[in-house]
């Protein structure tokens, strides 16, 4: 396959269980955030990650110490010059995502596919940003990225064949099951479903038909879903359903898809879930 060492740009949630996976799948990372602080958490989440699985029996302590001795982390986006492979997980922001594809492009070997993990946004118009729009395409893992078996592999406009089974040769190789995304539509095909219901989810909470518990529970039981709509947004952090609304809204021209009154309102106050701040189910 000829991939070795991969870039990853953003350090969050996503970035570090991108880079946590991949590792684990005996590949080079380098781990790229704007400041050390991320990248010093990202570190603690990957080791007490895998610190788990070795709890669990599922890794071995030196097994762990080879995926951690994998990862290399630097504040400097001129250190992925030699990934053969770049999948960007900054927020989800297409100005930020198209500067960091516009500044890759300059700084990444010819020839190297620069993917995206966006939830929603048009792979089109990140590839433009670049000289290379057909070695740009949507990698979009689901979180926990360790733990999720799919990946959504997106086509831009320009994308390539070789690329897209460049993608998909990658994802067998870290053990994920893949979908093809044939053409770049808004939140691609398991973002177009779950939204509309996260929207619904949050006016039946907010016309107080039900509580956020009985919602959850109810969805759980009567739709056999692992995790209720709350529990999956608080999980995520309700700043990406919010933004991925926003963009179906103006993307689909539908005013179907606009943000709920009370996620606006969680996002002023900024109550943005990711268990740390309990989202929806303050609201009973
Ligand atoms: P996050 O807020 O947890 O992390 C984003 C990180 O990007 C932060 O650490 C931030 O400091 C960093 N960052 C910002 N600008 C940067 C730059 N110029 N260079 C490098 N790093 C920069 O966000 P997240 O939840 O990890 O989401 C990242 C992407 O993954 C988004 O596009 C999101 O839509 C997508 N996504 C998220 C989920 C989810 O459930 N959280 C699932 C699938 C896809």
């Amino acid at each position: 396959m000829g991939i070795q060492t991969i870039g990853v740009v953003g350090a969050g949630a996503m970035g570090s269980g991108i880079a946590n996976l991949i590792a684990l799948n005996g590949f080079k990372v380098v781990l790229r955030d704007i400041e050390q602080k991320y990248l010093d958490h990202a570190l603690n989440r990957i080791d007490s990650f895998m610190s788990k699985s070795v709890q669990r029996g599922k890794l071995t302590e030196e097994q762990k110490a080879n995926a951690l001795q994998n990862i290399h982390t630097t504040t400097e986006l001129e250190d992925l010059k030699d990934a053969d492979l770049v999948i960007e997980a900054v927020i989800e922001n297409l100005e930020l995502k198209k500067e960091v594809f516009a500044a890759l492009d300059q700084i990444v070997r010819p020839g190297v596919i620069i993917a995206t993990n966006t939830s929603s946004m048009s792979i089109t118009e990140i590839a433009a940003a670049t000289t290379r729009p057909e070695l740009v395409a949507g990698l979009h893992f689901f979180n926990p990225a360790q733990i999720m078996k799919l990946v959504e592999i997106v086509r831009g406009l320009k994308t390539n064949d070789e690329t897209i089974a460049q993608l998909k040769e990658f994802a067998a190789a870290i053990k994920k099951e893949y979908v093809e995304v044939k053409i770049d539509s808004p939140g691609f095909i398991v973002n177009r479903i779950m939204i509309p219901q996260f929207i619904e989810a949050i006016k039946l909470l907010q016309e107080g038909v039900a509580s956020a518990e009985d919602i959850d529970k109810a969805v759980k039981l009567g739709l056999n879903y692992p995790m209720g709509p709350f529990e999956l947004q608080d999980y995520a952090g309700v700043d990406i359903g919010y933004y991925v609304m926003e963009y179906f809204k103006e993307e689909f021209n539908n005013v179907q898809f606009a943000p709920p009154l009370l996620l606006k309102q969680m996002i002023r106050a900024g109550k943005l879930g990711k268990k740390t701040n309990n989202g929806f189910y303050d609201y009973n």
